[in-house]
C-alpha cells in the first residue's frame, strides 16, 4: 500500500504542472494579452498576405520545453505573419472571415469551464444557449418553431448534415441511387460535391442548371429538366440553391425555386454560408424572399457575422429526417436520454463531444447588440459599390452589378493577351500583399475577384487597394515592355 501511495505522489508532483498556480495563470494571461493587443494594434500596418511558402521556423516537438514568451515569438514569426492574414481588413480574397475580439474571449471562457455542449443532460445551460441561438436564426430566416438546427464547425459540415437529412427523408439507398436526380448550379460551393460523395451518393444523376448573366439559376431550365426527368421515369429528389455563391455572390431566385421544389416534392436546400446574414440588411432583404421555403438552410456566422473561424449553422424543418442518421442511444448513455428534454446537439450532428461553440456568438450578441453587425453588413455592400466605381475610374472593366459583396474585375490591355495580362497582374498583387485578392475564371476569362466581408475592411482599405492595384499594373506593364524590347 505504501509503495503504491509513494508512486502516486511522485507522479502527482510531475502531473501537477498541468495546473498552473494562480500567479502563473496571471502571468500567462498578461503575456497573451500583450501579444494579442499588439497584434490587433499593428493590423492596420501589417500586410494582408505573405507569399513566402516555406515555414522558416521549426515547429518540431523534440521534447525540449520553451517559455510562453518564446512560444509567442515563434507563433508571431512563423504563423501569424505567413500566408493570408485572415484577421486583416485587407483580406479581400476567397470569403474573408474576420474574428471579432469578444468572440475570442468567449472561446477562452468556454475552454476554461469546458462545458460539455453535446448533451442537455451534461450542460443544460450550454445546450440552452445553443438552442436559443438556433431559435434566433429560425426567426431571422422564417423557419417554424418546430425546425431543429445545429451549430457546426463551419459551412461544410452544416451542408453535410442537411444533405444527409435530404437523402434519408427521400429514402435514397443503393437500389434508388442510379435513377435519383439532384439539381444544382455549376457554381455551388465544392463542399456540396464533397458531401454528395461522403453520403454515398456519388452515382446519383447530377443536373447542372443553366445560369443567367448574373450567374443565377435559370428557373425555366430547372422546370424543363425536372419535367423531362419525370417523363423518363427518374426520381428527382433534391434541388440546391445558394443565397450568395462563393464565386460571384449570386443569389439564386429563392422563391421561384422553392415553388418548383414544392410542386414536385423535392427537398429544397439553400446554401447561405457566405450570404445568408445579408437578409438582415435593408438593402438586400427583399432578395431573400423565399428562403423560408427551404427544407434546410446553411449559414456561417464565421463569415457573415464576422466571428473567428469555427462556427457554421444548419437549420432543418424535418426533425425525423435528421434523427434518422444522427440520433443514437448507446447503453452507456442511458442516464442521459429523456425524450421530454430539449434537443441534444449530439442528435443533430455526427459530433458527440464538442467545443461549446455557441458561446462565441452568444456573448458578442449580448455585449454589442445586433446593430453593429447589421451596420457592418450594410457597410460592406456600400464598400463593394465604392470599390467597383474606383476600379472603373482607373480604367478597369468590372463584372455585372453583384447581388452582394463579391465581384470581379479585369484589365483589357491594348497590345497583349487579356488572360495572360491579368494572370501577371494577380501575381504582382500577391507579391505585394498589402491587400489580398484572389482570382477566378468566369466564362473562360481570368478575372480578379474581390470579396468584402471582414468587419475590419474600411473605406481606407479600399483606397489602399486601389493604390496597390495601380502599382501592380505598372509593374506588369514594365515587365511586358522589357520582354518586347528583348
Ligand atoms: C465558405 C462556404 C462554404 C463552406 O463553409 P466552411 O465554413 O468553409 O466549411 C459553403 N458554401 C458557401 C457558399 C461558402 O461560401
Amino acid at each position: 500500500m505504501n509503495y503504491l501511495k509513494e508512486k502516486i505522489l511522485a507522479l502527482q508532483q510531475i502531473s501537477e504542472k498541468l495546473e498552473p498556480t494562480s500567479l502563473e495563470r496571471e502571468q500567462y494571461i498578461t503575456q497573451v494579452n500583450e501579444y494579442t493587443n499588439t497584434f490587433i494594434n499593428d493590423l492596420e500596418n501589417t500586410n494582408a498576405y505573405s507569399n513566402e511558402i516555406a515555414p522558416p521556423h521549426s515547429f518540431s516537438l523534440d521534447g525540449s520545453k520553451k517559455s510562453l514568451q518564446d512560444i509567442l515569438t515563434l507563433y508571431s514569426k512563423g504563423v501569424a505573419t505567413k500566408g493570408i492574414n485572415a484577421a486583416s481588413g485587407g483580406h479581400l480574397g476567397y470569403i474573408p472571415g474576420g474574428g471579432i475580439y469578444t468572440s475570442a474571449l468567449a472561446d477562452y471562457i468556454a475552454a476554461v469551464t469546458n462545458e460539455y455542449a453535446g448533451m442537455y443532460f451534461a450542460s443544460p445551460g450550454a445546450v440552452s444557449i445553443e438552442n436559443e441561438l438556433i431559435d434566433w436564426m429560425k426567426l431571422i430566416f422564417g423557419f417554424p418553431e418546430t425546425a431543429i438546427g445545429n451549430l457546426t464547425s463551419g459551412g461544410s459540415i452544416a451542408n453535410l448534415i442537411a444533405l444527409t437529412a435530404a437523402r434519408d427523408q427521400h429514402g435514397i439507398k443503393s437500389n434508388t441511387i442510379p435513377n435519383s436526380v439532384i439539381y444544382l448550379s455549376p457554381q455551388v460551393h465544392h463542399c456540396i460535391h464533397k458531401a454528395i460523395r461522403i453520403l454515398g451518393l456519388e452515382d446519383v444523376i447530377i443536373r447542372h442548371l443553366e445560369l443567367d448573366h448574373h450567374s443565377r439559376i435559370r428557373v425555366d431550365d430547372l422546370k424543363l429538366k425536372i419535367e423531362k426527368d419525370l417523363r423518363e421515369g427518374l426520381n428527382p429528389f433534391l434541388v440546391i440553391a445558394s443565397s450568395g455563391t462563393t464565386d460571384t455572390g449570386a443569389i439564386d431566385p429563392l422563391q421561384a425555386i422553392g415553388e418548383i421544389a414544392k410542386t414536385n416534392n423535392l427537398w429544397y436546400h439553400i446554401d447561405g454560408a457566405y450570404g445568408g446574414f445579408f437578409i438582415l440588411t435593408e438593402q438586400k432583404k427583399e432578395q431573400f424572399k423565399g428562403i423560408e421555403l427551404a427544407d434546410s438552410l446553411v449559414i456561417d456566422p464565421h463569415k457573415g457575422l464576422f466571428l473567428p473561424y469555427g462556427l457554421g449553422a444548419v437549420l432543418i424543418k424535418n426533425k425525423e429526417a435528421v434523427y434518422h442518421s444522427n440520433h443514437y442511444q448507446a447503453n452507456y448513455m442511458q442516464d442521459a436520454i429523456d425524450e421530454s428534454m430539449p434537443v441534444n446537439p449530439a442528435d443533430v450532428s455526427p459530433e458527440l463531444t464538442k467545443h461549446f461553440r455557441g458561446l462565441r456568438l452568444w456573448i458578442p450578441l449580448l455585449l454589442h447588440g445586433i446593430e453593429p453587425f447589421v451596420a457592418c453588413l450594410e457597410e460592406k455592400l456600400l464598400l463593394t459599390t465604392y470599390f467597383r466605381k474606383r476600379l472603373t475610374e482607373i480604367g478597369f472593366s468590372i463584372g455585372p452589378v453583384p447581388d452582394l459583396s463579391v465581384s470581379y474585375f479585369w484589365y483589357s490591355p491594348k497590345n497583349s493577351d487579356e488572360n495572360t495580362y491579368n494572370e501577371n497582374l494577380m501575381q504582382e498583387i500577391h507579391n505585394d500583399g498589402e491587400v489580398f485578392l484572389s482570382s477566378t475564371t468566369i466564362n473562360g476569362k481570368f478575372v480578379i475577384r474581390l470579396a468584402i466581408l471582414s468587419f475590419r475592411t474600411k473605406l481606407t482599405t479600399i483606397e489602399k487597394a486601389i493604390v496597390m492595384i495601380e502599382k501592380a499594373r505598372k509593374k506588369v506593364e514594365n515587365r511586358m515592355k522589357r520582354k518586347t524590347n528583348q
